[in-house]
């Protein structure tokens, strides 16, 4: 298991990634062993042990409000957000379709830092008052620090990090392409992780910080890595379609009836086309659907003692659109159904049948 599914917040499923749990817990342990009884000399086990755990829960938290910066940025910019996952360097908003243009892409981008650079400045704010318990002083000071510390992180130019998405947004309202935006990002991206990669080599060799310097490299590695795949991912926006699902949908050819026994329409089944499929029709209604693949599947010495109601697939399971849906909000429901088709109904009257190949562009007869 990947990660840790956490619920909804403004209705966008957050999870947490194994790594992050492993983050927490080392993190808990050093502020508990090591930097709450330096900064804070004389208290009980028990008190850096407290202070340890909440400070590695706020920083969680306020990677779930760097992460919901961008999200609710990018709901305004138009966008719809699949998922938000914590793991190990940060979180990852997940969005559907691509960036609206390269002037969204960089106020999303920004959204994040903004946040924690407010949330740390704000936090220091509140470590000055004056009167604080030390302890909650301590906790509040070292949570201002981690904040302003992953909103400047965040901002290097290193894809995927969000100023490696500012940097892109740039290149990419000045030159019009997103294709060459990305390019110059992950050349960017790339050089950056190199240095990354030097100075924590740097770190280890030559000033003896072995544990610093890995980690360093480590996020270099990274960086390097997570630059490719974005590139890969995002060099080539789509071709906006505006089409509907009943500009591509087909008409149904045949049906059939609860009780049709198989073998009187193998044959027909077998020369068509892939993907056809035959509507089970009983008192007027669509009782379920008859898959040509599920047809030949069966073995040909039952075909003679099995119907269409034996073998079909059921109305409740299946996915059903109407014909005025748009492709892209479509693709998503196809995309979910086990068998990659909806029935199209209109005004409760079935008009047709689209599969998941009529929307990639390859027709598909049924
Ligand atoms: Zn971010």
């Amino acid at each position: 298991m990947q990660s840790i599914p956490l619920g909804r917040v403004a209705g966008i499923p957050v999870s947490a990634n194994w790594s992050l749990v492993l983050l927490l817990g080392l993190l808990g342990w050093q502020l508990d062993q090591t930097i709450f009884p330096s900064a804070d000399p004389g208290l009980s086990p028990t008190a850096y042990l407290a202070m340890g755990a909440i400070a590695a829960v706020a920083f969680a938290l306020s990677i779930l409000l760097h992460e919901f910066g961008h999200a609710l940025v990018a709901r305004r910019e138009g966008m719809t957000i699949h998922s938000i996952t914590l793991w190990l360097f940060g979180g990852v908003a997940r969005f559907e379709g691509f960036f609206p243009s390269g002037a969204a892409e960089i106020r999303i981008a920004l959204a994040g830092p903004a946040v924690s650079l407010i949330l740390g400045f704000g936090l220091f704010g509140i470590a000055h008052i004056a009167g604080l318990p030390l302890a909650t002083e301590t906790v509040v000071w070292w949570l201002a620090m981690i904040n302003i510390i992953l909103g400047v992180f965040n901002m290097l130019p290193a894809l995927p990090l969000d100023g490696g998405r500012t940097l892109r947004g740039i290149a990419w309202a000045i030159t019009g392409s997103l294709r060459r935006a990305t390019t110059i990002a992950m050349h960017v991206s790339r050089i950056i992780a190199i240095l990354v990669i030097a100075s924590g080599i740097v770190l280890a060799v030559s000033l003896g910080d072995v544990l610093g310097g890995v980690w360093l490299a480590f996020i270099g590695v990274f960086i390097l890595q997570a630059a490719t795949i974005e590139a890969q991912i995002n060099s080539t926006p789509p071709t906006v379609d505006n089409r509907r699902i009943r500009d591509v949908m087909h008409p149904f050819t045949a049906s059939v009836t609860l009780t049709t026994r198989i073998d009187t329409i193998a044959a027909p089944l077998a020369a068509a086309a892939p993907g056809t499929a035959y509507p089970v029709i009983a008192d007027g209604e669509v009782q379920g659907l008859l898959l040509r693949e599920v047809v030949l599947a069966l073995p040909p010495e039952r075909q003679h003692t099995a119907s269409a109601a034996d073998l079909m697939i059921r109305r409740p399971e299946l996915t059903v659109i109407t014909p005025d849906e748009p492709l892209g909000a479509a693709q998503r429901a196809i995309a979910h159904d086990r068998w990659g088709r909806a029935l199209v109904v209109d005004d409760g009257i079935l008009v047709g049948i689209v599969g998941l190949t009529d929307l990639g562009g390859r027709p598909v007869a049924v």
